[in-house]
């Protein structure tokens, strides 16, 4: 008897139907004693160094001092027992290339002593730089491969960490990864620097309020969107192998609709990897705190505590990499793709924003007092009016070929960047701009705006617009547009330069204004109702998924950069330069570098989804669509052999239809995959630039065209013959 295609779906959905959820050691543990032990954290470092080196050290870390070189050699050995006795053997610098995964080169402490003894040796040296052989990282031009040594820096703002494995672990120092000629080659630099930026500015404000002194950082808490399939599936899917998507898959008869999962009652082998997960994290001292069902079936999500951006942006890596590893030990495949089941929600990063001082002040929470409404209302308008001066910069900050599947699709917040603040707040800066603040005295001016009451209603968001990109929620902005696999960084470091670039505008403006009045609060309204005025484009409380709002939002002069091409242009547009490079950010050389840089990956991604739909469907899809034809044909033979009158005929008609409409499904999806060869094979030859623009206007919708053939393919063929587990065994056998 010859084996069924479906063999191998049948026995994957029978492994996963019959796992168990994975218990794992020490799995009670009080959070509260786990949390950083394996991290090399304040209470490690005020045990373990001297008095004074703790406190130059300290300084390093939270006041965003250089690191006194002085200092190196006395925490590199404090830093080597520790690890020692955490039982790690290796070191390497943990560093995040601009591939946007993260990067470790290991080596080991063990070297020979003068005396020919093996001994463990970190010295300074080794603690403060590395040269990984980086010559084949992605460098978008910036280095030439025959002066390949890029060399990393320890960042000593993010806690060092050791990484557990089943063999071993490995002390892991955060740091940056910059040329010899000091441009930035990863995805870190610029978000340290964008918060530098920022934080000289915000201060700048800041001491016009009279509260000079106090140091200021960006906060991030990222809620993390991810699908989880059990492994069984995922090994018979060549398409989510290669892409981390699938590129055909016929929709079940239920998806999402009954949008029963949302928030639903989590299944035990799904909550049994969670909290592995959690427990894992928190060892490395990541804060999680929230776990849930998504929308789509098989999505999650997963929050942690807010903390700096450059914090959280590592932390974000490295929860992304434990799920991974955790996934492997409880037999699930963890998709991170923006869009890896087509019919059903995607998956994004809600990036959390806002600006903190170190007297544990959010920037971004209007005040129990007018004064500090006031300067809410400044940092405010700030934050608008950098996103609306550089709608472009932030769109271009979250594109890729995953988030092109998301953006605009009426799941996921539109291309078009806008901001939404709620009702409250948009009646107050309506009345700020009809100008019924001129001439009253200040204070009563503040009250009778209703500003004094800020807090109330601005924490009331239950008018929370899932619509919009970048949403205030009553202390915080949220740029959701950022996609699921995407590092946090870049999108991070472009806010932060543009309302670092704005602050720094907005405090030349006060300044004037204020010297030319006698009364503060006057004078700072004034400014707030200019920016009202020049931001108001940028405000849009309606519904982002709507047809009329494209239309609008043109006639309002935004920008509607659906793909990718258009959207990287934007990081080489003159407005977007002068940020880059007057914030310091980027300099002119690494900005031209990242455009093609991340031009190549869209052009990289597109080339391998195209080869892994031609080997779908000639391995899998037309020799299922054949044995279909093959069985209708014999099936219609065999009949005519035995019936065989007028009447016979006219009712073996529809069989003959039917067999006819498979024979037309081959020619057709022959045809579309012939076509959309033609469009890969026209894109050759061709620049980058030109090849992205015709990959995004002619190859995908090829490859949906062809898509469109393999899913009817799909839905018509014998269950028996369809070798690819179908979307309602991925999607919901766990
Ligand atoms: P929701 O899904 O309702 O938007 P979650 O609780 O899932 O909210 O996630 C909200 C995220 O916002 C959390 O990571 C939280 O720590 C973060 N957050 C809260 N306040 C701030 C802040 N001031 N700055 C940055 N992130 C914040
Ligand atoms: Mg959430």
């Amino acid at each position: 008897m010859t084996t069924l295609a479906s063999e191998g779906r049948r026995r994957a959905v029978e492994t996963a139907s019959n796992r168990t959820p994975r218990v794992f050691t020490d799995a009670n543990t009080k959070a509260s004693e786990l949390f950083g032990t394996n991290t090399f954290d304040q209470k490690a470092m005020s045990e373990r160094l001297p008095k004074d080196v703790y406190r130059s050290l300290v300084k390093t870390v939270h006041g965003g001092h250089r690191l006194d070189q002085g200092i190196a050699t006395v925490v590199a050995h404090a830093v080597k027992e520790w690890a020692l006795e955490k039982g790690a053997t290796h070191y390497c610098h943990w560093f995040q290339p601009n591939t946007g995964a993260t990067a470790e080169k290991h080596d080991a402490f063990l070297t020979t002593g003068d005396d020919g003894e093996p001994i463990e040796r970190f010295d300074a040296s080794q603690l403060i730089q590395g040269e990984p052989d980086a010559s084949s990282f992605p460098s978008g031009g910036l280095r030439a491969t025959f002066e390949a040594r890029g060399y990393t820096a320890w960042d000593p703002s993010s806690p060092i960490f050791v990484m557990d494995s089943p063999n071993g672990k490995t002390l892991c120092l955060p740091s940056v990864f910059v040329s010899y000629h000091g441009q930035a080659l990863d995805k870190k630099t610029p978000l340290l620097r964008s918060d530098e930026y920022l934080a000289r500015q915000a201060q700048a404000v800041l001491a016009l309020f009279g509260e000079p002194g106090a140091r200021v950082f960006s906060t991030l808490g990222p809620e993390q969107e991810y699908f989880l399939i059990d492994e069984a599936f995922y090994v018979l899917r060549p398409d989510l192998m290669a892409t981390g998507r699938t590129l055909i898959g016929a929709k079940g008869a239920k998806g999402q609709e009954l949008e029963d999962q949302y928030f639903g009652s989590i299944k035990p082998r799904i909550l049994a990897f969670m909290q592995e997960v959690e427990h894992e994290l928190f060892k490395l001292g990541v804060p999680m705190k929230t776990r849930h069902n998504e929308v789509a079936p098989a999505q999650f999500e997963a929050a942690p505590v807010f903390e700096s951006v450059s914090v959280a942006a590592d932390h974000n890596q490295i929860t992304m990499e434990i799920m991974r590893r955790v996934a492997e030990r409880h037999h699930f495949a963890l998709l991170l793709h923006e869009k890896p089941f087509g019919g059903v929600n995607g998956s994004g990063k809600h990036n959390n924003w806002s600006l903190a001082t170190s007297d544990g002040e959010n920037l971004l929470n209007p005040g129990a007092t007018p004064e500090k409404n006031l300067r809410f209302l400044v940092f405010l308008m700030a934050t608008l009016k950098a996103v609306h001066r550089h709608q472009g910069a932030l769109r271009a900050a979250i594109a890729s070929s995953g988030n092109d599947h998301r953006l605009g699709a009426n799941e996921a917040p539109p291309a078009i960047i806008s901001a939404f603040i709620g009702e409250a707040l948009t009646r107050i800066l309506d009345q700020i701009e009809s100008g019924k603040v001129k001439g009253a005295t200040s204070e009563s001016q503040v009250m009778n705006l209703g500003v004094s009451k800020l807090p109330d209603v601005a924490r009331d968001n239950t008018d929370r617009n899932r619509t919009s990109p970048f949403a205030f929620t009553g202390n915080k902005f949220e740029f959701r547009a950022v996609g699921s696999s995407h590092s946090s960084a870049t999108p991070m470091a472009t806010l932060n330069a543009a309302v670092g670039e704005a602050l720094e505008e907005m405090a030349k403006r006060l300044k004037k204004a204020i010297n030319a009045s006698d009364d503060f609060d006057a004078a700072v309204m004034q400014v707030i109702r200019e920016y009202v005025v020049e931001t108001k484009a940028i405000r849009f409380e309606g519904n982002g998924y709507s047809d009329e709002w494209r239309v609008e939002a043109a006639e309002r002069g935004l920008l509607n950069l659906a793909k990718t091409p258009e959207a990287l242009k934007q990081l080489v547009a003159p407005a977007t330069k002068k940020l880059f490079t007057k914030t310091g950010v980027y300099r002119p050389d690494e900005l031209e570098s990242r455009y093609h840089l991340e031009l190549e990956r869209y052009i990289k991604d597109l080339e391998i989804e195209v080869a892994a739909m031609d080997e779908l469907v000639l391995g899998f899809v037309l020799p299922a669509a054949y044995k279909h034809q093959g069985q209708l044909a014999s099936s219609i033979e065999a009949v005519m052999d035995v019936l065989d009158s007028d009447e016979d005929e006219e009712l073996l008609a529809p069989q003959l239809d039917e067999l006819r409409a498979a024979a037309r499904l081959i020619a057709e999806l022959k045809q579309r995959l012939a076509a959309m060869r033609a469009a890969m094979v026209a894109t050759h030859g061709k620049e980058p630039e030109a090849v992205a623009r015709a990959l995004a206007d002619k190859v995908v919708p090829a490859l949906d065209a062809v898509r469109d053939v393999c899913d009817r393919v799909e839905a018509e063929v014998d269950d028996a013959l369809w070798p690819l587990p179908k979307y309602r065994e991925m999607l919901f056998v766990v």
